[in-house]
């Protein structure tokens, strides 16, 4: 089951890791605490590393805005520290709803064109959900489409959003996404769209695609409407266990979540933002300000993202261990989170894989 879980959640060699150990054998590795249930989880993550013994220290840096020339900004230090380290670890960020604000989630994907958001959701052995055979991977384009933040209002009472889809961008995420393919040993590659309704945009994103199918005569192409993939997927997914799906930005958000749902929900689903000078990996999920603080939250998510940023590290055997010792207490069902049906708490079930280790 090793090397099957290795495929599910490591992330592909093209963005590589760059870090250099320090004088003490420890890679330096920034932690982004983030919002809400974010320093629990990080906790979580940090305890664990510890008690498996990784060599990996965390260079913890803040990400609240600050002002700087009249505009509010992610700190240098945060930005500093993720070029220096080429990965961090990110917990969820809260977005301020409205005008004048800008997400911190975009600025840090923009500011490190991280290009690409792998997102794997597989069934967890023993932990009974409808199916037990979900294994699919997304690839999200993670700069453009509904995501450009370009929006206005054009007069009283009408708003104009941008979908802004460019063949640079399609073309990299393409690529990568046969690329993961390739490595991870799936077979397919399918383009999930909706060029039946947006001919140019989609339509663009998926002759990208298919001229990167050409450089990949091994890997199998096809392509689907996101509405039929949601049908199917739901009703039966075992089909796409054996590919990977890519996509524009806004599709990916929504798609990812649905599947999150097949396998137990959103404090189970790791994702990896991919750039070619850095890569954050995080958790799907958002800061949940409903259990903020309580000592409730599924650390899971969070923790399957590290495993994709260790793989990502070459730190393989690390990872292994920590995820069997993560997903055999999960199958036990002695020791899980609300949110999975049990009652125990972020510590608890922390706890309970650090015995495991
Ligand atoms: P959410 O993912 O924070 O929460 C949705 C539901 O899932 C809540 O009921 C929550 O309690 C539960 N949940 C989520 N993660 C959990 C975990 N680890 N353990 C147990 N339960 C968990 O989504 P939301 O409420 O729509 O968003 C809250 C905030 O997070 C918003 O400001 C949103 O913009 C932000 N957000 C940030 C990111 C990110 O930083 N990448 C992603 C999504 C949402």
């Amino acid at each position: 089951t090793a090397s099957l879980a290795l495929r599910n959640y490591s992330a592909s060699a093209t963005a590589g890791f760059a870090g250099q150990k320090a004088s003490n054998g420890k890679y330096t590795v920034t932690l982004i605490p983030g919002d809400g249930i974010g320093p629990e989880i990080s906790q979580s993550i940090k305890d664990i590393y510890l008690a498996a013994n990784v060599p990996v220290q965390w260079e913890e840096v803040s990400v609240s805005p600050v002002l700087k020339g009249g505009k509010t900004v992610i700190p240098d230090s945060a930005i500093q520290s993720v070029k220096k380290n080429t990965v961090a670890l990110k917990g969820p960020l809260a977005t301020p709803i409205g005008k004048g604000h800008v997400s911190l989630n975009l600025t840090l994907r923009r500011t490190f064109n991280l290009f690409a958001n792998v997102r794997p959701c597989a069934s967890i052995k023993g932990y009974k959900t409808p199916y037990d055979d979900v294994n699919t991977v997304l690839i999200r384009e993670n700069t453009e489409g509904e995501y450009s933040g370009i929006e206005h209002e054009i007069v009283d009472g009408v708003v104009q959003s941008i979908k802004l889809i460019t063949w640079d961008a399609s073309e990299r995420v393409a690529r990568y996404a046969f690329d993961y393919a390739k490595t991870s040993g799936r077979k397919r590659v399918t383009a999930v769209h909706k060029a039946n309704i947006m001919k140019m945009s989609d339509g663009m994103f998926l002759s990208a695609c298919r001229q990167v199918a050409n450089e990949f005569p091994d890997i199998a192409y096809d392509e689907d409407l996101l509405d039929r993939v949601c049908l199917q997927i739901v009703q039966n997914p075992s089909p796409y266990a054996d590919r990977v799906m890519v996509m524009p930005n806004l599709y990916g958000d929504i798609l990812s979540d649905m599947c999150a749902g097949l396998i137990g929900g959103l404090g189970l689903t790791p994702s990896g933002n991919i750039g070619r000078d850095a890569s954050i990996f995080e958790a799907v999920h958002g800061s949940a300000p409903d259990i903020a603080g309580k000592g409730l939250a599924n650390p899971t998510a969070l923790l399957l993202s590290s495993l994709m940023m260790l793989r990502h590290m070459n730190l393989f055997d690390y990872a292994a261990k920590i995820e069997n010792a993560a997903l055999t207490t999960i199958a036990e069902g002695r020791a899980i989170t609300g949110d999975l049906g049990g009652k125990a708490s972020t510590k608890e079930y922390t706890d309970a894989i650090i015995q495991k280790l």
